[in-house]
């Protein structure tokens, strides 16, 4: 079966159909029998002091040499490929806006959470809002069922914990590279990455809210632009035909390399 989503224009209307018994199938239902109110909490507590490593961003960039997105029915590349071609669509558009080719290039390294030895499934993937019920607009809808707070009626209405327009920040989102990454910009305060773009890393895997429209409950009048932010920085993130002739040249690397010592000019804490 076939789960198309009507949002997608008809040039990529191949891109983002997930099917039964995949492994984005599988990804999914154990991210969504697992990702409740009680373990998003739980990860946010582990990870909030970023007690990991201290890592230059570059070598961050290297790790994901070493990781393939499995949630991405779309991508069988390394996520470092990714990384560079996000930032190169950015750069042919956008010329001169070096800060948000950079942001291009690292929106994903959250995902060096598979370092950390967390599973797929608490790393990349959709994320969705816990404490509150569960949009059918979500991938996979269905795995939900098997999460146990489908049946707490504390979490499971239209609010849940939640008051109405309380903004996105306040919300309990379903832990992975997003959060992770936006915790470590946050607490490092040597970059020069806006506040404005940094809100674009930390809800960019937000689907069932910036493109199901699900979640309007709980918008406040900021989030109107980091909707804006998102949409306008996601048409980057996905695929295009052109990505079938990238080459990673060496000038490629050097033009970003650049980017990332004017950028990031100290290591940061993970
Ligand atoms: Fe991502
Ligand atoms: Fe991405």
């Amino acid at each position: 079966m076939k789960r198309s989503h009507s949002y997608m224009n008809d040039l990529d209307s191949n891109l983002r159909q997930y099917e039964i018994n995949t492994p984005q199938y599988y990804l999914y239902r154990d991210m969504h029998q697992n990702q409740t109110v009680e373990f998003v909490q739980k990860m946010k507590d582990k990870y909030k002091n970023l007690s990991n490593c201290k890592m230059n961003i570059k070598d961050v960039l290297l790790e994901l040499n070493n990781f393939i997105d499995p949630s991405d029915p779309d991508v069988d590349i390394e996520n470092s490929v990714h990384a560079y071609q996000t930032a190169e669509r950015i750069r042919k558009k956008h010329p001169n806006n070096k800060e948000l080719q950079v942001v291009g290039l690292i929106h994903d390294l959250g995902k060096i959470l598979f370092k950390l030895g967390e599973p797929n499934w608490a790393v990349v993937g959709d994320t969705y809002v816990v404490g509150c019920k569960f949009p059918e607009s979500i991938v996979y809808y269905d795995t939900l069922k098997d999460n146990p707070d489908y049946n707490n009626k504390d979490y499971n209405t239209e609010l849940g914990i939640y008051k109405e327009g309380c903004g996105l920040e306040r919300l309990l989102i379903s832990f992975g590279h997003d959060e992770y990454l936006y915790q470590v910009l946050l607490q490092n305060k040597t970059h020069k990455i806006s506040k404005k773009l940094m809100k674009v890393i930390r809800f960019h895997s937000f689907y069932p809210w910036h493109t199901g429209e699900a979640y309007k409950q709980f918008m406040n009048v900021n989030d109107e632009q980091i909707l804006k932010d998102v949409l306008y920085f996601n048409q980057f993130d996905l695929y295009s035909k052109e990505d079938i002739d990238f080459v990673l040249t060496d000038e490629i690397k050097e033009y970003y390399d650049n980017l990332l010592d004017e950028y990031f000019p100290e290591d940061l804490q993970f």
